[in-house]
């Protein structure tokens, strides 16, 4: 079978994780345990999730004119994913996430840093690239213009695409109107369409809106009824992550041409297989092991 093409529009970042016995109070210094730093972004692992389950997958991103920026971009090539749509921006940084893990819990602020510079004008200097894709895949972590004039961009190319609408923030109708499936989990969902009950704006977008419900699976309209695809069950480690292993999943079976229902369910199992190790992409499964849990 011939890979499926798909182009990931979106962030990248180098996260910095710190594991400290206690979170600093406001003006303290305290000592650390440990300190690493992780590739990730949505948009980054998304792409990596795609490679590793076998698309040909184009990186529409930017990253920052540092040390951060070559080892984002050199993560994405040892992935096999394609970065000729990767510019560094000259006057900013990478983006970052500088993380706290401390008292069981994580303290997170990002920095979009270059991953404010995925402008819509960007994207359109690779609309040749889309044109030829199978599948377009975006979330949020870009600016609210960028993902407005992708959903018009696709539309006029003819091209599917899946948004991934993390983090919530609000969409106009028109962008619900001309994307073709929309992923957001409970939280993204409830705040998206704030005021309506589930059961009400699933109906209202029957097949092209997918709740997931974290290891209860995923929900949707379907044939005149709510339906869910239930997920398979595993020993949870580290769920950071899961969302983007299911979104990167699903698009890859779409693109490849899968029915809808087998596609829901090589997205479960490809996330469940991605919470039972640590990191966001260092769960990420390759198409073989998804395989072989599914056969
Ligand atoms: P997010 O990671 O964006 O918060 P969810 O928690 O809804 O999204 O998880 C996305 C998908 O990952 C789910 O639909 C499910 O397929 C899978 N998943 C998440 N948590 C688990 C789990 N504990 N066991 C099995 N699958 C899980």
């Amino acid at each position: 079978m011939n890979k499926p093409k798909i182009a990931v529009i979106g962030s990248s970042s180098m996260d910095l994780v710190v594991t400290s016995n206690r979170r600093p109070l406001a003006g303290e210094t305290v000592l650390g345990e440990s300190f690493e730093t992780v590739p990730g972004g949505k948009g980054a692992n998304q792409a990596v999730a795609a490679a590793r389950l076998g698309a040909d997958v184009y990186m529409i991103g930017r990253v920052g004119d540092d040390p951060y920026g070559t080892e984002i971009l050199e993560n994405l090539k040892r992935e096999g994913v394609h970065t000729d749509h990767v510019e560094p921006v000259t006057h900013s940084k990478s983006g970052t996430a500088h993380i706290i893990l401390a008292e069981g819990d994580n303290s997170i602020v990002v920095v979009k840093g270059a991953n404010d510079y995925v402008t819509p004008d960007y994207v359109n200097q690779a609309r040749a690239r889309l044109a030829e894709c199978d599948l377009v895949l975006i979330q949020q972590e870009i600016p609210e213009e960028t993902v407005i004039e992708t959903a018009r961009l696709c539309k006029e190319l003819d091209v599917p695409l899946l948004l991934n609408p993390a983090p919530a923030r609000e969409i106009p109708e028109a962008v619900i109107e001309q994307v073709s499936y929309l992923t957001p989990n409970e939280h993204e969902a409830a705040q998206l369409f704030e005021g309506e009950t589930l059961s009400a704006i699933l109906k209202r977008f029957p097949n092209k809106l997918f709740i997931t419900e974290g290891k209860a699976g995923v929900r949707f309209f379907n044939n005149q009824e709510e339906v869910v695809v239930p997920s398979f069950p595993v020993e949870a480690v580290d769920t950071t992550g899961a969302g983007d292993t299911f979104n990167a999943a699903f698009a890859t079976a779409i693109a490849e041409g899968k029915l809808l229902f087998e596609s829901l369910r090589f997205a479960n199992q490809a996330a469940a297989l991605s919470v039972t190790a640590f990191g966001a992409q260092g769960g990420m499964p390759t198409r073989a092991e998804v395989e072989k849990e599914l056969n």
